[in-house]
């Protein structure tokens, strides 16, 4: 199916309107050919006075059009809803399809949610505008509701001059088949890892003399990957103590490690992060199903990782999250009910993150392209809402991404007084996150102007240790940053 479109100034939204209902769209400038066998084309034509809307759809017998006149001087982006409206309705018609965000394409619903009841919205009316304006299912619709509620809760623990700090272990013990990251594999790389602790510690102590300065309080610590466990104990320690020595200990109290696959949890390394002050950590099964885990190349099966929640309780962790993924190949919906009562039963995880799956343009199951998501994925989602709000758990952050089955979300849920404000406040950007290691952006926030800045990072380890000045420099836009956002205070 191609895309056309006669102007380009609604080339975002309809594209990404177009992405929901067909896998791999054409999309071209100008008209279609009126005798192509399929087209889906939109366009907004100024007729004096007033501007007609339209989208035209051809796929073979079926056609399909609508029309809408706006005022001349309507704004662009309500000229871009009623676009985006009218292709959405058209191409659910056509294709039976309806992405369950409507024409909302935002990654952070929930936030935007949030947002609105801030502003003095009612959580009704918000329901309803979501509903009735963007076309949200009112399912998701009142899961951003119960989301938005719980993190607005949240915020009022993030402070103007705090910050989190996240520091990046890009290394995995292999790859599992439907991730797109840039972790080496350690075996290979083994070598590698003692070099990149010590030049992360050193970037830990630059960046924290650049904070003091600053008068920033660091609120929440995560480290995250990738799979940091894959650090010896010896790493661990060196990594945690460089933390504490440059910034102190989180004010917030909270400090996230993602333990994140059985096969690179020991007691030794427990131990490591518990003497640290480690508070939370994930250790994510993905599915409870050992014939899914290993064609995903997940190399654990369901009972390691209760072997792992089992050490992890022993010594003294009671704030564990387990990641789950909906819509995984060779996954069904039975087995994926059983994943959900596995992780809020048997390892009674106090959060539980349900991700829909979502295929990355690098990932192993993208190159090959067969019938890569389960069919399952929607009702996968909505049974794991139901069942973990009945269990007591309440969604408090949510995100979606490009390329996930169905345009679906990814939900946090946690027993309440187990949340991960971390994860909030990164995914609702609230505050500043002070980021150091391969792969790591840091992310600033001025807190009056809501003005977002990046600062990136190199993503590969080698070019990380290749160019390590030079991430040091750029950490100094951290102070131009807050200068900039401090001036006239
Ligand atoms: S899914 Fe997690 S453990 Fe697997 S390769 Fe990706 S980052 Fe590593």
């Amino acid at each position: 199916m191609t895309l056309y479109l006669l102007e380009d100034r609604f080339h975002y939204e309809l594209e990404n309107i177009m992405r929901m209902f067909y896998w791999r769209p054409e999309i071209s400038s100008g008209a279609p050919d009126e005798n192509a066998d399929e087209y889906c084309a939109a366009a907004a034509a100024d007729e004096g006075g007033s501007v007609r809307l339209s989208v035209r759809f051809r796929e073979g017998e079926t056609i399909l059009s609508q029309e809408d006149t706006v005022a001349s001087g309507t704004p662009e982006k309500e000229m871009e809803h009623a676009l985006s409206v009218m292709m959405y309705k058209i191409l659910s018609e056509a294709t039976g399809k309806k992405p369950p965000f409507g024409v909302m394409t935002g990654i952070r619903p929930a936030k935007y949610m949030a947002d609105l009841m801030e502003k003095g919205m009612s959580a009704d009316e918000a329901e309803r505008f979501f509903t009735e304006r963007s076309l949200v299912d009112p399912r998701k619709a009142e899961l951003c509701r119960m989301t938005a509620q719980t993190g607005l809760k949240l915020r009022q623990h993030c402070r103007d001059n705090g910050f989190s700090l996240y520091v990046s272990i890009p290394f995995c013990p292999s790859r599992c088949s439907y991730c797109s990251f840039v972790s080496k594999t350690v075996e290979r790389d083994r070598s590698m890892t003692g070099r990149y602790v010590e030049a992360l510690c050193g970037e830990l102590k630059h960046t924290s003399g650049i904070a003091k300065d600053l008068g920033l309080e660091m609120q929440t610590v995560y480290i995250g990957g990738g799979t940091p466990t894959v650090l010896s104990a010896e790493e661990l320690r060196i990594l945690t103590g460089a933390i504490a020595e440059c910034f102190g200990a989180p004010t917030e109290g909270e400090y996230s490690v993602e333990a994140g696959r059985p096969d690179t949890i020991t007691e030794e390394k427990l131990l490591v992060l518990k003497d640290a002050g480690v508070t939370r950590i994930s250790i994510n099964p993905q599915t409870a199903n050992d014939t899914v885990l290993a064609a995903v190349g997940r190399r654990h099966t369901a009972a390691d990782i209760e072997r792992c929640y089992e050490l992890a309780r022993r010594l003294g962790f009671d704030n564990i999250n387990a990641d789950l993924i909906a819509g995984l190949p060779g996954d069904d919906l039975e087995s994926f009910k059983h994943s959900v009562v596995w992780a809020a039963e048997t390892l009674a995880a106090e959060n539980i993150t349900v991700h829909a799956l979502t295929l990355k343009r690098a990932s192993f199951l993208r190159e090959t392209e067969s019938e890569i998501f389960s069919p399952d994925a929607s009702d996968m989602v909505d049974y794991a809402q139901r069942e973990l709000t009945e269990r007591g758990y309440l969604p408090y952050y949510m995100y979606r991404q490009k390329g996930t089955v169905d345009s679906l979300e990814n939900t946090g849920y946690a027993k309440p007084g187990t949340e991960c404000l971390y994860n909030l406040f990164i995914m609702d950007e609230l505050q500043s996150i002070i980021a150091c290691g391969a792969g790591a952006v840091t992310k600033l926030r001025d807190s009056r102007t809501d003005r977002i800045e990046r600062i990136f990072d190199l993503k590969y380890p080698q070019d990380y240790l290749d160019r390590y000045e030079d991430m040091l420099a750029r950490k100094d836009g951290i102070r131009d940053f807050y200068e900039w956002a401090r001036r006239d205070m």
